[in-house]
């Protein structure tokens, strides 16, 4: 059968499973909320500020990852896109007693990353040599890129020597998934070391996640492509339409309608639109509950209800872009330092800040201008809602703002009464923008237990396939471009169509 298919969302996961199924030879129309493609993987613009959200680093932008290949081929990277790839990567600006003010450097180099980080802190020896092993040790992971056992394929991947290269990392992966990136990080004595680490990923992902990015920045990977979030999205969209696929905006799928426990199509403004197969790749976790009447409630189904919605597990944030009138292209771009005035926010005290910088000279800011933007993580979706329902959510935007601002002044005194535009974004933004649940757009395993990965495919409805980042946790846009490119795969198998 070479059906009609419709993808609920034209996230990084739908636009995957778009241009898959199309190069397969499907008929494919994506229906999308939003009025551009890309979901979380967004950028905004105010008034000439550029202020990128949601790429800070692209897993598979280095060459000889096999997640490359297929972020080429689905469009995302092309012979001509510049991927910038910042060493070092990270800096942790210290106050010190002596110096003044002591700069801790995440080095891509590792052997760099040891010298460095044992001049800094010699008592720490010992743990920087440990790490920087662990750090070698990861050099070669990389998501592996597997065809489904049964596929009829043009062109299939060598998954093995690619888990054989992978053993010395693997061999890790028990006792690093065991402790969080807080705990691993305090095991070192110096602080600014400490806060380094746990500044790279959320504190609360476990170890394994923190050495896999490392591993990924010091293999050459994780770089940052130009023109970020918006360019990644739009050249997948504009592959999908040049390979004869159909993209709907601002269409709200309301309802994915089942028949006779078959996927019948789906249900948009009142209107029936017919379908033979769909393919859901809005949040999943969302998905299950509002798409579907009565919520699908398959075994998978209610586990990941159990296990992302516990305490912990979301992760969303709050996140702060500010356009000044001042060139900070002189100062490194990715900077984390302690605040000198812990402040309260939403019940947490913030006590250190990161900041990127993004330069009027590569597009970001109007010229001789700069953007800056603050992600602070943390579920504060109940906080935002509390603060809308009581009618107050954009007086509490601008006392954060403030907030923030103030502690910014004393780290970059040039930005000080500069500020031309500034905006917050919170999870209730998210939520409204790409309907992911709580806006939240990763989900935290916590340390010591184990990954679950959730189906493709609905155990009682044949044609119905799901993919995006929370099918397997944490998420991201490789998981969100593999699932799509995985759920296609399921299609192809289900309908004995060569997958290409
Ligand atoms: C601030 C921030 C920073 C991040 N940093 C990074 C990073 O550096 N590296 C990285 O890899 N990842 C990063 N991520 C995470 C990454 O962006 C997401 O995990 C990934 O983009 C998820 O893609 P997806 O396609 O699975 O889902 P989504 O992006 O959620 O896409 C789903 C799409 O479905 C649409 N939709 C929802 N409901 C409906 C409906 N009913 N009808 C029609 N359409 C619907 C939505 O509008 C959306 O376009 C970041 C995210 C954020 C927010």
């Amino acid at each position: 059968m070479m059906g009609n298919i419709l993808i609920v969302g034209a996230g990084i996961a739908g636009l995957s499973a778009g241009i898959y199924a199309r190069k397969s030879g499907f008929e494919v129309t994506i229906y999308e909320s939003h009025n551009i493609p890309g979901g979380n993987c967004t950028s905004w613009r105010r008034k000439g500020y550029l202020f990128e959200a949601g790429l800070h680093w692209l897993t598979g932008s280095g060459r000889d990852k096999p997640l490359n290949r297929i972020w080429r081929e689905v469009g995302a990277l092309t012979e001509e896109t510049r991927i910038d790839k910042n060493d070092p990567f990270k800096i942790c600006d210290w106050p010190s007693d002596s110096a003044g003010r002591l700069q801790v450097c995440l080095y891509r180099d590792v052997a760099k990353l040891e010298t460095h980080l044992c001049e800094v802190s010699p008592e720490d020896t010992k743990r920087i040599r440990e790490l920087c092993r662990d750090i070698s040790r990861f050099i070669a992971f990389s998501i592996p890129v597997l065809d489904i056992l049964l596929l009829k394929t043009a062109e299939k991947a060598p998954p093995v020597l690619t888990l054989l290269k992978m053993l010395p990392a693997l061999l890790r992966y028990l006792p690093l998934s065991a402790l969080s990136v807080a705990d691993y990080a305090a095991k070192f004595k110096h602080p600014a070391i400490r806060l380094l680490l746990t500044s790279v990923v959320n504190p609360a992902y476990d170890a394994l996640s923190l050495l896999v990015t490392l591993g990924c920045l010091a293999s050459g990977d994780g770089g940052y492509i130009e023109g970020g979030s918006l360019i990644l999205a739009a050249n997948m969209a504009k592959r999908f339409e040049a390979l004869g696929g159909t993209i709907h905006y601002g269409k709200k799928v309301e309802k994915v309608l089942i028949t006779e426990g078959k996927a019948a199509g789906v249900r948009i403004g009142g209107e029936t639109i017919p379908a033979d197969a769909c393919i859901v790749t809005s949040d999943t976790l969302s998905a299950i509950d509002t798409l579907f009447d009565p919520p699908v409630s398959e075994g998978w189904s209610r586990r990941m209800r159990v296990k992302i919605c516990r305490p912990g597990a979301l992760i969303m944030c709050s996140f702060i872009s500010i356009g000044v009138e001042a060139d900070l292209s002189n100062l490194p771009e990715s900077i984390t330092f302690p605040l000198e005035n812990p402040f309260g926010h939403a019940g947490q005290l913030i006590t250190e800040l990161a900041y990127k910088l993004y330069f009027g000279s590569a597009g970001y800011a109007p010229a001789g201008c700069s953007a800056i933007t603050i992600l602070l993580a943390g579920d504060t979706y109940d906080y935002w809602k509390q603060m809308r329902e009581q009618g107050c959510y954009g007086e509490c935007k601008r006392e954060l703002f403030e907030q923030i601002l103030a502690a910014l002044e004393k780290q970059l005194p040039a930005i000080k009464g500069k500020v031309a535009v500034w905006d917050v974004a919170t999870p209730l933004t998210y939520e409204r923008y790409c309907g992911t649940y709580h806006g939240s757009w990763m989900t935290i395993t916590p340390p010591g237990s184990m990954r679950v990965s959730y189906p493709y495919k609905s155990r009682r409805v044949g044609n119905l396939y799901f993919a995006g980042q929370r099918i397997i946790p944490p998420g991201g846009t490789p998981v969100a471009v593999v699932t799509g490119r995985t759920a296609a795969q399921y299609l192809c198998r289900d309908s004995g169509v060569v997958f290409r």
